[in-house]
């Protein structure tokens, strides 16, 4: 059977949307970032053609060839893997978002790179490494705050929230923990005004766990799978 993306989206936003009720919230305040990665133009165009106007890449070199198939237009572009310091500047050329963000001397790179480009504005988000795993990307939670601190002086780079990328678990509750404490490091930052969008957004929730991410408070999700089939 050829994957329905059509139709797929149309569950993936259903699943959103009875999610959110069941968590008394509103779906509208959730975003669907569509992950696209190592799915070919072609599917991101028939998920544009049903309504979908954001999309994730983790590597910036795969979303060039798309982008420049597709144009920077017709889409919102987010950068959700790891980024490479020499790939900071096609990254600043490139995307939207990035949510990637894991050290200060990426966070300064980034900032110095909007100010040669021009960019008056790029919208990023702290990775948080809650597992504290080393292989994995994202700050480690000792070495966050001083990374908020060297964001808050950037002009340019707009700090809009924080991800996180927990380890896979075929349960999605094991993931919850993870939800739960990115969720608090997010309301202390807020309440301490370092958001450039004043709330900070949680870009938490893939395929196979988003209703617990929107249980516990994702205002992003980025589902790939359940959209563009397996990869
Ligand atoms: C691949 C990927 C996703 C999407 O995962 P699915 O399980 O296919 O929904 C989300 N976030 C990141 C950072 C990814 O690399």
């Amino acid at each position: 059977m050829p994957v329905d993306i059509r139709s797929n989206l149309h569950q993936v936003r259903r699943r959103i949307t009875t999610a959110a009720k069941r968590a008394g919230r509103d779906p509208s305040e959730i975003i669907l970032v569509a992950v696209s990665k190592t799915h070919p133009p072609a599917s991101i165009r028939k998920a544009i053609d049903a309504n979908c106007t954001i999309f994730g890449e983790n590597k910036v070199q795969e979303a060039e060839e798309k982008i420049s198939e597709i144009g920077r237009d017709p889409a919102q572009w987010h950068l959700i893997g790891h980024l490479q310091k020499n790939k900071a500047r096609k990254a600043v050329q490139l995307f939207d978002v990035i949510h990637s963000v894991d050290s200060p001397e990426l966070a300064h790179r980034l900032e110095r790179i909007c100010e040669e480009e021009g960019r008056e504005r790029l919208s990023v988000f702290v990775q948080v490494d809650i597992a504290g795993e080393t292989t994995k990307s994202g700050v480690p939670e000792t070495q966050l705050q001083l990374l908020v601190e060297m964001l808050k002086r950037c002009e340019r780079l707009n700090l809009d929230g924080l991800m996180v990328l927990p380890p896979y678990f075929a349960d999605p509750e094991a993931t919850r923990p993870y939800f739960q404490r990115l969720r608090a490091i997010r309301d202390r930052l807020a309440a301490e005004g370092v958001f450039a969008n004043g709330f900070g957004h949680l870009s938490v929730g893939m395929s196979h766990d988003l209703e617990v991410a929107i249980e516990e408070g994702a205002t992003i999700v980025r589902v790939g799978t359940a959209i563009f089939g397996s990869r």
